[in-house]
C-alpha cells in the first residue's frame, strides 16, 4: 500500500529542522531511517502531511569521546553503532546489541535515535540504554535538554520527548571500576526483534557485585530496570546460585504482556532465563 501524499523537507541543521516542527505542528513528523515510520505510512497508521527528513544535518551523525562519555548523534545508524571503534573499545555491548537487530538493510538504514523515540516495546537499545545509565539529549524551541534513560520510556510507543523536540545525541558515562556487561535475547524468528531481551552491567569489588543494572525490553509495553534483580545479585558473588536466585525476580516491575509471541507465563519464563544468561554473560566479560 502507498502512503497517503506528504510534503517532503530536507532541513540542514537542526534549527531548520525545529522551524520546521514549530511550523507544521501535529501534521509534521521527523524522518529518520525510515523504518517504523514508514511501514506506517504505508498502513496508514500514521499519515503526517510534512515530512522532515534528518539526514542531511550533520551534526547528528558521528560517534565520538567526550571527557570519557561515549557520545553518538542520534542520526548514527545501527551499522555505525556495531562497527565502530569507539563504541567497542568504550562501550562493547552496545555494539553486541546493534549487530543483533533485525538484518543488515534494517541496520544500514534505522538510527539509535530513531529507535530510542520509537520507543517499540521489542526493540533492543531500550534495555542496553537503561542498563547503561545512558542520557537522552533532546533539543526543542526552549533549547536544549537532557532526559536519563530511566525516565525516557513512558509506555508504549510514547517516550519524555515533546512533539516539538528532536532527539540529537545519546550520552553514555564511562565504565568505572571492575565492569562487565551483556546483552542476551530471545529474538523473534522473522524480525529479530525481541520476544525478551536483557542487558546486564555488573561492578565487581573484591569479588562481590558492587552494582547491577539491569534493563528488560521486549516482554511488557516498555522497557524498564529491573530492580529486584540488582536489589538481589547486589552485594552477592556473582556465582551461579546468586545469578539464579536473582533471575527469578525478572519479571517483578514488568507489565508482562501475552501476544502471539507467547501467554504472559511463557514470558516471565523467558525473563528469567535471558536474565540469568545476560548476568552469567557479564560476569564473565568484567575486566
Ligand atoms: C524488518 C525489520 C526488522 C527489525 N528488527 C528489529 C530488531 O530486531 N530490533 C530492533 O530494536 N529494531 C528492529 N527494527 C526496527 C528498526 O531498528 C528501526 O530502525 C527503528 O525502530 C526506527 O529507527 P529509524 O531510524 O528507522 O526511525 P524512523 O522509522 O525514521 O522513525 C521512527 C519514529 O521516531 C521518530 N524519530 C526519528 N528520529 C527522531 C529523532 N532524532 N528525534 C525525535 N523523533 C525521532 C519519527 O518521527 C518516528 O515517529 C526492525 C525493523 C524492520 C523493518
Amino acid at each position: 500500500m502507498y502512503p497517503a501524499q506528504f510534503d517532503y523537507h530536507t532541513p540542514g541543521t537542526v534549527q531548520e529542522a525545529l522551524a520546521l516542527l514549530g511550523q507544521h505542528k501535529d501534521d509534521a513528523k521527523l524522518l529518520a531511517g525510515g523504518h517504523s515510520l514508514l511501514p506506517a505510512m504505508k498502513l496508514r497508521l500514521a499519515q503526517p502531511k510534512h515530512l522532515v527528513d534528518l539526514r542531511k544535518i550533520s551534526s547528528l551523525t558521528g560517534i565520538k569521546e567526550e571527557g570519557g562519555t561515549l557520545v553518538i548523534g542520534a542520526m548514527a545508524t545501527h551499522h555505525a553503532v556495531e562497527s565502530s571503534s569507539v563504541v567497542k573499545a568504550k562501550c562493547p555491548m552496545l555494539a553486541e546489541v546493534a549487530a543483533q537487530i533485525g538484518d543488515p538493510m534494517v541496520r544500514n538504514m534505522g538510527t539509535i535515535g530513531g529507535s530510542l523515540a520509537h520507543a517499540d516495546p521489542a526493540a533492543d537499545y531500550p534495555a542496553a540504554i537503561i542498563a547503561l545509565g545512558a542520557e537522552m539529549v533532546a533539543e526543542g524551541p526552549k533549547g536544549k535538554r537532557t532526559i536519563k534513560a530511566d525516565d525516557f520510556f513512558k509506555g508504549l510507543l510514547t517516550t519524555a520527548l515533546s512533539e516539538d523536540e528532536i532527539l540529537t545525541e545519546v550520552r553514555v558515562p564511562a565504565a568505572a571500576g571492575k565492569v562487565g556487561a551483556a546483552y542476551m535475547k530471545f529474538p523473534h524468528p522473522a524480525s529479530r526483534f525481541a520476544v525478551v531481551g536483557v542487558a546486564a552491567v555488573l561492578t565487581m569489588d573484591a569479588g562481590k557485585v558492587s552494582k547491577a543494572s539491569i534493563g528488560i525490553t521486549g516482554a511488557g509495553t516498555k522497557a524498564v530496570r529491573a530492580k529486584g534483580v540488582e536489589a538481589a545479585i547486589s552485594g552477592k558473588a556473582a556465582d551461579a546460585a546468586s545469578i539464579q536466585a536473582a533471575a527469578e525476580r525478572a519479571p517483578e516491575g514488568v507489565d508482562v504482556q501475552a501476544d502471539l509471541q507467547g501467554s504472559e507465563d511463557y514470558k516471565k519464563h523467558l525473563l528469567k532465563v535471558f536474565a540469568k544468561r545476560a548476568m552469567e554473560a557479564a560476569a564473565a566479560s568484567v575486566k
